[in-house]
């Protein structure tokens, strides 16, 4: 078994380990592979382990490993900053954007979304524990933030994503909560499924809590390398 093999049954493992814990069916918790620094070729070893979900943070290198990669069939997420000037590659080349946090943006993403494609799937970001120096909305203005957005014609508005500080794990709980208050604003309440929390070191508490994606990426393929 290689190191990736070993890697991924680690991480499935421990996903089912912590859905039993708490009696969810794993089925309900999606692994999201977290990408970002990693060469096309990692992702194409971990696509043939059965990862077909991955995750990236930076429109250009996304880019690049979505023109390596157009063979095989990959949903994209988008997991980093929003910018309002990129929407235009994020609504046309991924499926999944996690970090809306501003009615403005999920305007654009909806207008570029092409008429050709299925809607964009996308999660609004809650800045649920009060970080100085993170993106997302605050949580007073995410109710309203839903009756707007799920109205809006190429989106799919599927629910919340958060990055709590490490360590603050009540923060998935009160995700939970707002996640289960705010249902009542969408437009299409069947739609609103996706709680995207978790990462490698806090993946077993987010699911305690009810997440429904878990964001992956060191337990996958080892610690990133900024230098390059
Ligand atoms: C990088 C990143 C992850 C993955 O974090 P790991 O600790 O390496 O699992 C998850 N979510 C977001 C938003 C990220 O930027």
């Amino acid at each position: 078994m290689n190191q990736f093999q070993q890697a991924r049954n680690q991480v499935i493992q421990h996903i089912e380990n912590a859905c039993q814990s708490v009696e969810r069916d794993p089925a309900t918790v999606h692994l999201l592979a977290v990408s970002k620094t990693h060469p096309h070729q990692s992702l194409r070893e971990m696509y043939q382990l059965g990862q077909h979900c991955f995750g990236e943070n930076y429109l250009q290198e996304a880019l690049d490993k979505m023109e390596a990669l157009k063979d095989l069939d990959i949903e994209w997420h988008f997991i980093g900053h929003v910018q309002r000037n990129k929407t235009k590659h994020l609504a046309e080349k991924f499926d999944w954007v996690h970090g809306v946090d501003r009615l403005v943006i999920a305007e654009r993403l909806s207008n570029q979304r092409l008429d050709t494609q299925v809607p964009l799937n996308i999660c609004i970001q809650v800045n649920i524990d009060a970080q100085d120096s993170k993106d997302g909305c605050e949580p007073h203005e995410v109710a309203e933030l839903v009756a707007q957005i799920s109205q809006l014609a190429r989106i799919r508005l599927r629910g919340l994503m958060v990055i709590p500080a490490p360590d603050h794990l009540q923060a998935f709980t009160d995700a939970k909560q707002l996640f289960d208050e705010v249902k009542t604003q969408h437009a299409r309440p069947q739609d609103w499924d996706t709680l995207s929390m978790g990462m490698s070191g806090d993946l077993e508490a987010a699911i305690a809590a009810g997440a429904t994606i878990v964001r992956i990426g060191t337990a996958l393929f080892g610690a990133r390398d900024y230098s390059k």
